[in-house]
């Protein structure tokens, strides 16, 4: 009985990092600072320098990220914010966390990301931002979008939840003057101990207020400006990003190398594969083929020893969470069928040759 080969394998990219994760950890025990020092810091200098920004806000989590951020553009109750009908349901309720509501688009059907030519019909006057998500690891089009927003006078906010590293027209994701969420749990490609997440931002305004709102809305101790949160990222995990950070090209670049073999290897196969722009240069969070018989072709993988998963089977708008929107099934059809085809197969910096070829193998056999 070969062994199964695992979605994402967890322990076996931990094993390759222990001893520099247990040096960092004892550094912070010794340290006897556990919440908002040098280490948390240090991590975000470095993370705003890798993005090629000016400041990293580090906070608890992804959604908090996204929260923040959104509080940090002042937008609130009576808000819209025009989202990607096609995403992990975060990105939806940051929207609504802050009173604000999300209006979704449909995405390109070769990329699955946001349709910058949907985006104009969904404006109205109480637009204030476009929530762009780089879904599986591969660049939403900033430009487009970017362009639109300027033209009404909206903010763009990036979820770069998937996509650490990931590349449009050569720029990588956080550069410059963009506003982007991050979350490092675990199973992200930039993924911590636990729960962690982080915003980037070029302007120092906003980077100051994300500090104040993370940490009870104060910027003086004992001064609480507004109602803040606390969200801050631990000396812990900060410190154990640091240490993920060093290897987070490699491990991209291992991710790409076996995007490149299923791209390769599954041609002719009876999938819908990955399409890639010209211009983008995706971080392979996740590698996404489509079949019209999604859950029969998984069932047959996993009889077969090769472990799936679905990224995902149920839309935001279809969600028991949003039945007071009253948005009915059939309104995003895309993102519908989207959602009944989509299978991820096991990626990540561990995955051998071996295993890429097993799988490989299989879905030829089961298609
Ligand atoms: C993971 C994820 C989030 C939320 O991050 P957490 O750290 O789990 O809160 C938000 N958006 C997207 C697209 C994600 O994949």
């Amino acid at each position: 009985m070969t062994q199964e080969v695992s979605f994402l394998d967890m322990k076996a990219n931990l094993a390759t990092h222990r001893e520099d994760l247990l040096q960092a950890a004892a550094n912070v025990l010794d340290s006897g600072w556990l919440v908002l020092g040098r280490e948390t810091a240090t991590f975000e200098q470095e993370y705003a320098d890798y993005c090629g920004t000016k400041r990293c806000v580090g906070v608890a989590n992804g959604l908090d990220a996204l929260s923040l951020a959104l509080r940090a553009l002042d937008i609130g109750p009576g808000d819209e914010v025009i989202v990607p009908a096609n995403t992990y349901i975060a990105t939806w309720l940051a929207v609504s966390h802050v009173g604000a509501t999300p209006v979704p688009v449909e995405p390109v059907e070769a990329t699955y990301n946001m349709d910058p030519a949907l985006i104009e019909a969904a404006i109205t006057p109480r637009t204030r931002a476009i929530l762009p998500v780089h879904l599986y690891g591969q660049a939403a089009d900033i430009p487009a979008i970017e362009n639109i927003a300027e033209r009404h006078g909206l903010a763009v906010l990036e979820d770069g939840a998937q996509a650490h590293g990931a590349k449009y027209h050569g720029m990588q994701i956080g550069t410059g003057n963009s506003l982007v969420a991050w979350s490092f749990y675990p199973g992200k490609n930039l993924g911590a101990i636990g729960d962690g997440g982080g915003v980037t931002t070029g302007d120092p305004a906003i980077a100051d207020k994300l500090a104040m709102l993370r940490n009870y809305g104060s910027r003086v101790k004992y001064h609480n400006e507004v109602i803040g949160y606390n969200s801050r990222l631990d000396e812990l995990q900060a410190a154990m990003l640091r240490v993920k950070l060093r290897a987070l090209d490699a491990e991209n670049a291992r991710r790409k190398e076996i995007a490149t073999r299923y791209l390769d290897g599954l041609r002719g196969a009876n999938v819908i594969l990955p399409m890639v722009p010209d211009w983008a240069d995706p971080v392979w969070h996740l590698f996404v083929v489509r079949h019209t018989d999604r859950d029969g072709l998984a069932a047959r993988l996993k009889a077969d020893g090769i472990a799936t998963m679905i990224h995902y089977p149920v839309p935001p708008h279809l969600q028991p969470a949003y039945r007071d929107a009253g948005i009915a099934e059939g309104s995003f059809p895309l993102t519908e069928r989207i959602h009944r085809e989509v299978l991820s197969l096991p990626i990540g910096p561990a995955l051998s040759d071996e295993e890429v070829e097993r799988v490989i193998d299989a879905v030829h056999r089961h298609a």
